[in-house]
């Protein structure tokens, strides 16, 4: 729900990113067109005044030629009429066509040698009313060749003021023409000039024009538009001042127009500038184009940026997912993922189990960390493919899984943690591992408690399961709470009982089977509390030998030991050997073996002075417990056999030849008396001596039970009727010194 609404807001913003930027798309391309039709404008204007100076400064140099002839002919003796003629040279440097001097009859003589009467032209009676003219395009009457001249004209006066004639400049009108033309506006602009009766006087770059003789008449003929232009332009001629605006001659067109004065002031024209509308419309139109383009690109860029924004933040989101909920092992739920499924359940009606993998290490010893790795995801899918409806599995740490299972009844739930616990006992044989089960921890959620602090109960549960094979399951409400209390303060408490060395090593000698003199002692650890009191190793070894403290420890007694033994050998005691005990869990780590070498080399000790215990079931699924053992023996280190007789001891392990000695252990001893017991004893003290083991008795407390073993010729006896285990000053004061 919360992400479709999310989506939506998402396609919002876009939309309305997409249509700011087309509306200011549109705004801008408003804003550039009106700058451009200014710039256009001003354009025009500069060209119009730029025309009209070119223009003036043509008419004027030819104005001031006319001039300075006449008034240079005036004031010679010459007649102007004759005069005049000599003058061939300036019609070339000029560009003329021809000079000419009209009579007061209006024959005409000119440059040219050609005589004409031009009384009809209007340039002449106005030159005989004593005005200048420049006059619009006219066919040549002087001549054969009829061509387009254009006269300027200016009347010659006596001494005495009187009108005497009218002196001409002809040009040919292209020539003309072309002198003024201009390149504008890419070749698309023209211009011309009109007198004040509108009739176009001279045209540059007009070939697009064609226009008739007569602007105003031409222009309103054409399209009913112009003719408010056409008033306004006659208004401002009238006036002298510039016009300009929109004309519809072939098409739209754009014009400016400005008057030009020559002669004095005598005649003004007005010069226009005119640019096809088309001109600007296809600049700005390639404008809108191109800006169309960006925006098109610019939008894409934005809707990429979204999309790339959202695939990343979803990207991002999933891996968070993952990082905070998946197990990377598994691939399935962690230990958060599975509080927050099972705390927001409507119904937590069920039991919350904590389970492992007895002997996990095991796996991983035998057949590689991989294969430890391959089990943990089995065990997974198995434990997944169990959970039915509103059920929860998740995988803590290491090979501690989290389920909630919601079984009506404890018998129910047994029975189906069996079934589990048998297919993981499967699947590990199938790797050739045996041994292998689940323990479960189980309790039932308090209303209002958090799953971790029901959890920790299960976990508390499971630490009580007993090793002995019986049973995989402890319920919470079965166990001692006092005893959880007091194991967690121990685990608590345990590194700093290290590092304060509260660990001591007690010794209980051992005797020769005639009880004369002390052949060797076992080391056993005794944990005395800053607060004095004492607590014996069967409180917190098995303690130890679940969370896997007990490595530790065990490295610690057996480093005390070598360096108490090179310390009295160095003082020159009589040193017998000392057993130290190992835990399986402490044979787990592969490196145990160059550790405790390292340790023996530091103290410089041989290694006659230092064995090993271990129990029969540490060699329960440990592929290579044979191997480790057999780099101990290869050092000289002697391996013994604790509490042989206990638990599942087989005589078979004794066949297996990586032992030196075998210490039988206390319940074997204890039976000693009845009839049956003497018998196994008898059995496992002749096999063991017929497989070449010492043979050491443990937990002999009685005379009865000394006298059987002498018989049996038991090679050693260890038990509280000759010693129990003490303090290491204790057991010095004991030893005598070598020379004794
Ligand atoms: P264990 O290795 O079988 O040690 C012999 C135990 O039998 C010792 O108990 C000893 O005090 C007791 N014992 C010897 N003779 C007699 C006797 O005549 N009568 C009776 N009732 N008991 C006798 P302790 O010292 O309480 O140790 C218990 C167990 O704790 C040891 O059994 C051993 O498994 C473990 N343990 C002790 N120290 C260490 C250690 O440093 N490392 C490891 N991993 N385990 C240790
Ligand atoms: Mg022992
Ligand atoms: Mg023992």
């Amino acid at each position: 729900m919360e992400e479709q609404s999310g989506k939506q807001i998402k396609i919002i913003i876009s939309a309305a990113v997409a249509v700011l930027i087309l509306v200011v798309t549109l705004f801008c391309t408003e804003k550039i067109q009106a700058e451009m039709q200014m710039q256009l404008s001003q354009n025009l204007e500069d060209v119009a005044n730029q025309n009209a100076m070119a223009l003036r400064n043509q008419v004027h140099s030819n104005e001031q030629l006319l001039k300075g002839l006449i008034s240079e002919m005036q004031h010679s003796d010459e007649k102007v009429s004759t005069g005049i003629l000599k003058y061939t040279n300036f019609v070339e440097a000029y560009g003329l066509k021809r000079m000419g001097y009209c009579m007061t009859d209006g024959m005409t003589v000119s440059t040219d040698g050609v005589v004409a009467n031009l009384s009809f032209r209007e340039f002449f009676r106005r030159g005989m009313n004593g005005q200048c003219t420049i006059t619009g395009v006219l066919t040549d009457a002087m001549g054969d060749d009829h061509g387009r001249v254009t006269v300027m004209s200016m009347p010659v006066r006596n001494a005495a003021g009187d009108i005497e004639g009218v002196a001409c400049l002809t040009y040919n009108s292209d020539k003309f023409n072309d002198s003024l033309q201009m390149e504008s506006f890419e070749g698309k602009g023209y211009s011309f000039a009109i007198n004040e009766a509108g009739e176009i006087m001279v045209a540059m770059g007009n070939d697009q024009l064609e226009l008739s003789q007569n602007l105003f008449g031409d222009v309103l003929g054409r399209d009913q538009r112009n003719t408010e232009v056409i008033k306004q332009i006659c208004d401002n001629l009238a006036q002298g001042e510039s016009t300009q605006g929109t004309m519809y001659l072939k098409e739209e067109d754009y014009f400016f127009a400005t008057p030009v004065t020559f002669m004095d002031g005598e005649i003004t024209w007005y010069m226009f500038t005119v640019i096809p509308a088309d001109f600007l419309n296809h600049r700005i139109t390639a404008i809108q184009k191109n800006l169309l383009v960006m925006d098109f690109f610019v939008i894409l860029s934005i809707m990429s940026g979204i999309l790339l924004f959202v695939y990343t933040t979803k990207a991002q989101q999933r891996e968070l997912i993952r990082l905070a909920y998946i197990d990377p092992v598994t691939g399935g739920a962690n230990f958060a993922r599975f509080c927050q499924v099972v705390d927001n359940m409507h119904d937590k009606r069920g039991y919350l189990v904590s389970a492992d993998i007895q002997n996990f290490n095991s796996i991983n010893i035998a057949a590689g960390r991989e294969a430890g790795d391959r089990m943990l995801k089995d065990v997974w899918e198995i434990l997944e493919s169990s959970l039915r409806e509103h059920e929860m599995a998740g995988r803590m740490r290491e090979d501690h899984f989290a389920l909630f299972l919601a079984e009506d009844s404890r018998e129910a739930l047994v029975e189906r943690m069996e079934e589990i616990s048998g297919k993981v006992h499967d699947r590990a044989v199938k790797m050739q591992v045996p041994g292998v089960y689940l323990r479960y921890g189980v309790c039932i959620l308090e209303e209002n408690e958090a799953v971790e602090d029901g959890y920790s109960r299960a976990r508390s549960a499971r630490n009580c399961v007993n090793e002995d094979h019986a049973r995989h399951y402890m319920f919470y409400s079965e166990i001692n709470q006092d005893e959880i209390r007091e194991n967690q303060m121990m685990e608590e408490k345990f590194d700093q009982a290290l590092e304060e060395q509260q660990f001591e090593v007690w010794y209980q000698p051992k005797y020769s089977v005639d009880g004369s003199q002390i052949v060797g002692s076992e080391a056993l650890v005794r944990w005395r509390k800053s607060d004095g009191s004492m607590v014996s190793p069967g409180r917190f070894i098995p303690l130890f030998e679940k969370n896997g403290m007990i490595a530790r420890l065990d490295e610690y007694m057996f480093r005390t030991v070598c360096r108490q033994q090179a310390e009295w050998l160095k003082a020159g005691y009589n040193v017998l050997p000392v057993s130290v005990n190992l835990s399986r869990a402490s044979l787990y780590y592969s490196d145990i073996v160059e550790r405790y070498e390292c340790i023996i080399k530091e103290c410089d000790l041989d290694t006659n002075y230092i064995q090993l215990e271990v129990t029969e079931s540490a060699l329960e699924g440990k592929a290579d417990i044979l191997g480790v053992l057999g780099k101990f023996r290869d050092m000289g280190v002697q391996i013994l056999m604790d509490d042989f007789g206990t638990g599942y001891s087989s005589l078979a392990t004794l066949n297996m030849r990586c032992f030196d000695t075998l210490k039988l252990d206390k319940s074997l001893i204890d039976h000693i008396g009845d009839e049956s017991g003497e018998t196994l004893l008898y059995h496992v003290v002749s096999m063991g001596q017929q497989l070449g083991l010492h043979i050491t008795a443990e937990g002999v407390e009685t005379m009865v039970q000394l006298k059987y073993l002498q018989k049996l010729n038991c090679d050693d006896i260890q038990g509280f009727l000759f010693a129990r285990p003490m303090p290491s000053d204790e057991f010095e004061s004991r030893m005598g010194s070598r020379e004794a």
